[in-house]
This record gives C-alpha cells, structure tokens and sequence, in this order.
C-alpha cells in the first residue's frame, strides 16, 4: 500500500486534494476525525486527558468540552504543550492501526490528511509528504468566502501555523494552488498518474 501524507495550511486546499484522491481511488484518513474518535467518552485518550486537565473539562454528558479545553490551551504554550504531548503519540497509533486496517484489506493507496502531519511528527507514517500552499490573500480571500471569518483572524491563524517555507522542507511535492479548481484537480491528476500509480502494490 502507498501512503500520501497530505498536510498544509488553514484554507490551503488541503480538503479538495483529498476529495480528488478519493474520487482516483484512494482511501481517506482525515486526522479530524481521529481526534473527534480519541476524545469519545472512556477512551484511554479521553481517560489521559481528564487525568491532565481536570473534570472541568467535561461536558454533563461526560464528553470533552472542546471550548473548555481550547481556552485552556490557547491561552498557554505550555498548557497546549502538555495537551499534544498526550493527543500526538496517541493519534499516530490510531492513524498507524487504522493504516494497518486498510492494508489488510488490500487497499492500494491510502491518504492521511493532516493540518498538524508534520507538527505532530507523524511522517514516519507516510511514504510521501504532499504539501498544498497558497499565498496569504488567496487563503484570506477563500477562507472568508467559506465560513465569514474576518480577515484579521484568518492571517492571525495563518501566522500562528508553521510557514509554507517550513512545510516545504519536508515535502515530498508542494502542491500550488493559487489558480482556479480545474487547475488544481488537474495538478493532481497528474500527481496521481507520475507518482502513486504502479508504485501502490
Ligand atoms: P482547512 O484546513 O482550513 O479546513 P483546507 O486546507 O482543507 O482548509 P479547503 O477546504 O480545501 O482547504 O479549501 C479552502 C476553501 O477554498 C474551500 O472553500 C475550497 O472549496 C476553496 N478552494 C480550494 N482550492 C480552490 C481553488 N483552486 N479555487 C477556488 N476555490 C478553492
């Protein structure tokens, strides 16, 4: 099985790769979800978490308050710190069993979508790192576009992320996507065809 690691950041396009790889054929693990799954109530992730960070964390319902725990940690490098030291190893050996899953049942190319693949240092997960960059307006003016966030915080989000320049010296391809839709569907068609086909048995 041939695994793309595909990363990148805020509003970088990350997303419509993904959905083109799909449509190609590959099989999807969005790193999102993996974190929603090791979160879930009574977990060992979950278990970790409340441990670290207290019960005040918690919703009624016992699941994390994700609001709660965000004010906690983004107001704090260290706090935030503690949090990824407990959410990154975990959620490398869920994506690592997940990985195994899909090779077992004779998947032939898989993607790991990840906004933190390089952060969370799970590259050794990956047989190729795929980073999407855009320049800073286009991503202000997409983000904008999609969920009405104001300019101001889409660039404050974009600095607090590693820079393109950063993501780049891990990168396998970097992945442009300053043009139009087409342009980037094509970009990886072509993507597709020169890199992963033949090489996913
Ligand atoms: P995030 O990590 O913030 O979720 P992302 O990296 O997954 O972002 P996308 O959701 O794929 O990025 O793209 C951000 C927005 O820009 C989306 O609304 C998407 O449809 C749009 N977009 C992406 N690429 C292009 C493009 N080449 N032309 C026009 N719109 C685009």
């Amino acid at each position: 099985m041939f695994v793309v690691g595909l990363t990148g950041g805020i509003g970088s396009g990350k997303s419509e790769v993904t959905r083109k790889l799909r449509e190609l054929g590959a099989e999807v693990i969005d790193a999102d979800l993996v974190g929603h799954q090791a979160y879930l109530p009574q977990t060992e992730t979950w278990q970790a978490v409340v441990n670290a960070f207290g019960q005040g964390i918690l919703q009624p319902t016992g699941e994390i308050d994700r609001r709660k725990l965000g004010s906690i940690v983004f107001s704090d490098p260290k706090e935030l710190a503690r949090l990824n030291a407990i959410m990154h190893p975990r959620m490398f050996r869920m994506i690592q069993g997940q990985l195994d899953e899909l090779r077992a049942k004779g998947v032939q190319v898989a993607v790991v979508e990840a906004a933190i693949l390089i952060e969370a240092n799970w590259t050794p997960l990956v047989d190729e790192v795929w980073v999407t960059t855009a320049s800073e307006d286009v991503v202000v003016q997409r983000v904008h576009q999609r969920s009405n966030l104001p300019e101001e915080e889409v660039r404050r989000r974009i600095r607090s992320q590693l820079s393109n320049h950063e993501r780049a010296k891990h990168a396998t391809v970097v992945i442009e996507n300053n043009g139009g839709m087409e342009e980037l569907r094509c970009e990886v068609q072509h993507l597709w065809e020169s890199r992963v086909q033949g090489r996913a048995a």
